[in-house]
This record gives structure tokens, C-alpha cells and sequence, in this order.
């Protein structure tokens, strides 16, 4: 029985075992996109909301247009020279200066107007910035992660081949064994040192150490369960 082969296969399966939890690690925090439904949801509200402002910039900026014209022609009229009956001239000067009274709430109406649609713009670009960062963040911490999962791969696979190579050197029957073992417990082959099992710490039997000294055949540790091998 070689225990110092199936020894080193151990320690490499051992690592192999790290390095594949270690992978599982990285795995386990590689997800899917964020959920951006809701901000999805929000920003096209908001540009609808932005849409419909630019409309209503355009209405008000039509009738601060229309009560413009208004006034021209009213004033045109009245100063054409052309209207000379006194109570005409009086009712057009009232026009005239009632119109010119609605002028600056329309006016006022419109820059209003404007200044909303630029707000609605803005939300609708932080929003947006919003988004896009969410997404720059996810897409960043996912190409770290990407890398990581390499290279843990990378190390799992060079294990394999360490322990594929160990292997090869086993005997069908070591390896019969040594699987039997570790299906158990990560250790197959414990170091006897000074009398003691190196796996357990138990101060083995004399007669215990003796047999595994002689090597003929596997023995056991009475409290781990290993099979001793005396360095
Ligand atoms: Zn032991």
C-alpha cells in the first residue's frame, strides 16, 4: 500500500476542495442585471411628463403670439386715420389698452411654461444618469468578478491535473481505498510523529504503531478513523 502517494494525492485534493469553494464563492456573487423595471418605469414617465410640458410651451407661446397680433392690428386701426367717428376711436382705444393689459399675464403664462419644461427635462436627465450609473456599477463589479472566477477556475483545474498525475502512479486497488476513504472525510492518511496521530492528536497504542510501521497491510487510527502512515 502506498500511503505516501495516496498522502500526496490528499494534499492535493485538499487544496483542489479549497479552490473549488472558493470558486462556488465567486459564482455565488455573479448575478443577474439589477432590477431597473421602476427606474424604467419613472424615466418614461418623466419623459412624457417632459413631452407634454414642451407642449404646453408651444400652446402658450402661441397665444402670447395670437394677443400680440391683436394689439398690432387694433393699433393699426385706431392710428390709420381711416376711422373717424369719435365713439369707433373710443371703444377701439379700450380695446386696446384692455388688451394690452392681458399682454403680461400671458407673458408670464409662457416663461412659467418654459421654465416647468425645463425642469421636467432636467428630472428626466437625472434620471437617466441615474440609470446608466446603476448599470455601469453592476457591469463593473460583474468584470471583476469575471476575472476572479478565472483564475479560481484556473487553479481548480491545475489541482486536477497535479492529482490526475498522483493518481496514475496509485494502484487500482490504492485508489479503490483511497476514494473509499475520502467519500468520509477530506483526510485519508495521517502521519504517525512521536507515537501520535498527527490528524487527531491521539497518543497511539504501541502495538497500533508497530503494526503501521510494518505496513503490510492498513491500518487505522482507533479515534479518527485515518490510515496511519509512520514517517
Ligand atoms: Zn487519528
Amino acid at each position: 500500500m502506498d500511503l505516501e502517494g495516496m498522502q500526496q494525492l490528499q494534499e492535493v485534493d485538499i487544496q483542489r476542495d479549497q479552490a473549488k469553494r472558493e470558486l462556488q464563492a465567486v459564482l455565488d456573487q455573479i448575478s443577474d442585471p439589477p432590477f431597473i423595471g421602476q427606474l424604467d418605469a419613472e424615466l418614461e414617465a418623466q419623459e412624457e411628463e417632459a413631452r407634454l410640458a414642451d407642449q404646453a410651451v408651444r400652446e402658450a407661446h402661441a397665444v402670447v403670439q395670437t394677443a400680440q397680433r391683436r394689439i398690432e392690428v387694433t393699433d393699426q386701426r385706431l392710428y390709420s386715420g381711416s376711422i373717424t367717428d369719435h365713439r369707433t376711436l373710443e371703444e377701439l382705444q379700450r380695446d386696446l389698452y384692455s388688451q394690452r393689459q392681458q399682454l403680461p399675464p400671458l407673458t408670464e403664462a409662457e416663461n412659467r411654461a418654459t421654465q416647468e419644461a425645463e425642469h421636467a427635462h432636467d428630472a428626466s436627465g437625472w434620471l437617466q444618469q441615474l440609470r446608466t450609473g446603476a448599470l455601469d456599477v453592476w457591469n463593473a463589479r460583474q468584470s471583476e468578478l469575471d476575472g476572479e472566477r478565472h483564475e479560481a477556475q484556473e487553479r481548480v483545474d491545475e489541482f486536477s491535473r497535479q492529482a490526475e498525475l498522483l493518481r496514475e502512479k496509485l494502484t487500482q486497488d490504492d485508489l479503490d481505498t483511497y476514494d473509499q476513504y475520502r467519500r468520509r472525510r477530506p483526510r485519508v492518511v495521517a502521519t504517525v510523529a512521536g507515537g501520535v496521530c498527527a490528524e487527531c492528536r491521539l497518543t497511539l497504542p504501541t502495538i497500533v504503531v508497530t503494526r503501521a510501521r510494518r505496513g503490510t497491510r492498513a491500518v487505522e487510527c482507533p479515534s479518527c478513523g485515518c490510515l496511519l502512515r509512520v514517517a
